[in-house]
């Protein structure tokens, strides 16, 4: 059960220590960077996947060989 009145502190998704006010949901800004270079290295690191998961209708773009 979850007491919706009584929130935890939020831990730095980086380090694991308590967030601050400042630097929500980080604790400092090192930490702020460090997981937003993360997730942007992530984000270069992935090649251009196409995303097919979202919609199941994504076969009918593109080209159909020689069905019709
Ligand atoms: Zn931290």
């Amino acid at each position: 059960m979850i007491e919706p009145g009584k929130s935890e502190p939020a831990k730095c998704p980086t380090c694991g220590k308590p967030a601050t006010q400042t630097h929500r949901p980080f604790c400092c800004k090192r930490c702020a960077d460090v997981d937003l270079h993360r997730w942007l290295a992530g984000v270069y690191a992935v090649p251009a996947v196409e995303d097919d998961d979202e919609d199941g209708d994504a076969q009918n773009s593109g080209p159909s060989p020689g069905e019709r």
